[in-house]
């Protein structure tokens, strides 16, 4: 059993001395097993790392630098195939979109379970659940197996990628370190819940818990991960218990995470493909090799950026960074990697720097990773210098420890963008753009704000621009589609739905996008075709089983219309448009009293919504409810104003005869208009 935890620096577990940390299910595993104290990630990106994980190889060698850019190569044999080969039951549970299926880690996988809600989304807009969900459905799965059948199970764990959610009683607004532990806290909780109930003889399962990348808690001026190579980025846990792992062995050397694939081969037996780096020597009973270079990478800076990608070799204690300025540190003596030694000791650094050379893969050699798209982008790529051979492109030529300064003055831009104050981000967007023109999500939050502040000619203009540099990104796409949707341009708007479904063919925005263009247009047949055909991809999404049950009611269709708005309630409860809708499927089966409660629902949910409110004090008044009747109207009355529904809810209220006082402020002059 591998669990990978997303985003979970080492120094947050309890066993790897937080003492702070709730991980009472890592801290036993590392109890009854071995403990890798010093174990690095190639990459602090999720997919390049997870590739990494299930391959055994570097990022020069399975080529996925960035996320949502390519597609691990066929060539390549996974840690799944070979246990599916062996007649391993084999699934997978991943909490992200980032490691969707259509990456290529699915390969070997009977089971590849990435069917995630379109609406529940994380950074970049990714569909991501949380360690309950991943949970319940690897139980689930597991409940199925053949007795005695050996399993390969994968879970993905990703709860603790930013933004941090306060858990377990902790206030919303307590400080990102303490909301951060207090994820990785509930990841352990849940991990618990799967290892006490998964069948099968607990002593003889192994049990692999290993962290894709660290996290950067403001670190040599980073948030999160993905630009610097530091120990908070780099350092992740690894724990491995079970038959073959010596209880409480904790292994000091420096060691590569991806070595933990051979490593599982190993310890069931099995031998692992050609080509992978020897397995971790502790676990077979042998001393292991504390000079061994380990290999990191960063390519988002290039890709993203428009800086200069990053390289590192780690041996022993010693990190080179290869950056337009090298840099070198011994951690044992500078944990905090404050001391850069390059200049100091121009022999160690050589020394290092010919170390890494050797990761290089010849281009010629190494298996392609094939791009998630068609051709012609990747031409686009390759001539914009991203598909080059070892590094990343560097439009801008910036040192990412340069960089790094710019994302402060973009959280305030972002920040003045969030509080309304709409002109001063975008002079300071315009001014980020000016000074880095290659900068992806600075092109993206500029075009933000001349959309906010009426531009939207220029806003378009800025979003195609990041095409060109990223032409492989969906959500771009989608981004750009939308823009061109709300300009009025339909074709073009089309265009862009289209070649954002080409990369994703499960991105619900582009299906509903295509849908609303079709309703536009007239053509309900069409809209009604799109949304069943973006189902039928496998998409997963509240808004389009809304939509549908939608159509359904309207077209008199009351079963086709429960089925599709029950499923949207119960991907996303917190809808109101679904439950208003359910409600009318209840009511126009004739059951009141249900309609009732579901609309009491979605006022609950949009309790500023008059028209809603008014609809359920007329409902609650039919079924004789009158004190609950008199009190929707009140509320209707008030949210709506000057509204026809305020005007409408204060008339019956009077009709209603007075019963009740109508609540002093309906006198008051009518709020603007709310619909
Ligand atoms: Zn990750």
């Amino acid at each position: 059993m591998l669990v990978t935890l997303d985003t979970t620096r080492a120094d947050s577990i309890g066993c790897y001395g937080a003492a702070a940390a709730r991980t009472p299910t890592l801290d036993a595993l590392a109890a009854r097993g071995t403990r890798f104290a010093r174990a690095l990630t190639p990459s602090p990106l999720t997919l390049p790392a997870h590739a990494s994980l299930m391959t055994g190889v570097d990022p020069p060698r399975h080529g996925l630098h960035d996320n949502g850019m390519a597609t691990l190569p066929e060539s390549l044999p996974t840690l799944a195939e070979a246990f599916a080969e062996a007649g391993y039951a084999t699934a997978a549970f991943v909490a992200s979109g980032v490691l969707d299926h259509r990456f290529g880690l699915d390969r070997g996988f009977a089971r590849y379970d990435d069917r995630l809600t379109a609406e529940v989304v994380g950074e970049y807009g990714y569909p991501e659940r949380d360690a309950a969900a991943v949970t319940e459905a690897a139980l689930a799965w597991s409940a199925g197996l053949a007795a005695g059948r050996p399993y390969f199970l994968w879970v993905h764990y990703y709860d603790p990628h930013s933004p941090y959610v306060a858990r377990g009683g902790l206030p919303a607004d307590a400080p990102p370190q303490r909301r951060y532990a207090s994820e990785i806290a509930f990841v352990d909780e849940q991990l618990g819940r799967l290892l006490a109930g998964l069948p099968g003889d607990p002593e003889r399962r192994i049990v692999a818990a290993v962290g894709d990348h660290g996290e950067m808690l403001g670190e040599h001026g980073e948030r999160a991960h993905g630009i610097l190579l530091y120990r908070a980025a780099l350092e992740v846990p690894l724990i491995v218990a079970g038959p073959g792992a010596a209880g409480g062995r904790v292994v000091e050397r420096t060691v590569a995470a991806k070595d933990l694939a051979p490593s599982l081969l190993g310890l069931a037996g099995l031998p692992p493909p050609a080509g992978l780096g020897p397995p971790l020597s502790e676990l077979f009973g042998e001393a292991g090799d504390a000079k061994r270079p380990v290999y990191g990478e960063t390519w988002l800076p290039a890709t993203a950026y428009g800086w200069s990608s990053m390289l590192a070799v780690t041996v022993g204690s010693h990190r080179y960074v290869q950056a337009p300025r090298p840099e070198l540190y011994d951690f044992a003596a500078d944990p905090a990697e404050s001391r850069n030694l390059a200049a100091a000791e121009p022999r160690r650094a050589a020394a290092m720097r010919a170390a890494l050379a050797a990761f290089a893969v010849d281009p010629g050699s190494a298996p392609a990773a094939r791009p998630v798209d068609d051709p012609e982008l990747d031409a686009r790529l390759r001539a914009l210098g991203y598909l080059s051979g070892v590094t990343g492109g560097s439009t801008d030529d910036i040192d990412p420890k340069d960089g790094i300064r710019m994302l402060a003055e973009f959280e305030e831009a972002k920040a003045l963008m969030s509080a309304g104050d709409l002109w001063a981000a975008r002079t300071r967007l315009d001014d980020l753009v000016r000074r880095n023109p290659a900068n992806v999500p600075f092109l993206m939050r500029a075009a933000d704000a001349r959309f906010a502040t009426g531009d939207a000619p220029r806003g378009v203009a800025l979003l195609e621009r990041a095409l060109e540099i990223n032409p492989r990104l969906d959500f771009l796409h989608l981004r750009l589609a939308n823009a061109r949707l709300a300009a009025g341009d339909a074709a073009g708007a089309t265009a862009a739905f289209r070649q954002a479904l080409d990369l994703n063919p499960r991105l619900a925005g582009a299906w509903l996008g295509l849908a609303q263009l079709a309703a536009m247009g007239g053509d309900g047949a069409a809209e009604r075709a799109l949304l069943e055909e973006a189902l039928a991809a496998g998409t997963v999404s509240a808004g389009i089983s809304t939509r549908l049950g939608q159509i359904a009611l309207a077209a008199g269709d009351g079963a086709a219309a429960e089925d599709h708005l029950a499923r949207a309630t119960r991907l996303v409860p917190t809808l109101a448009a679904a439950w208003w809708s359910w409600g009318e499927a209840a009511e126009r089966a004739g059951d009141l009293e249900l309609a009732a409660r579901r609309f009491g629902r979605a006022v609950e949910l949009a309790p500023g919504d008059a028209s809603a409110l008014l609809r359920t004090g007329q409902l609650l008044a039919r079924l004789g409810r009158t004190d609950e009747a008199l009190a929707m109207l009140e509320r209707a009355a008030r949210a709506g104003g000057g509204s026809p529904a305020g005007v409408e809810a204060r008339r019956l209220l009077l009709a209603y005869g007075g019963r009740r006082e109508p609540a002093a402020d309906l006198d008051e002059p009518p709020e603007p208009w709310r619909e």
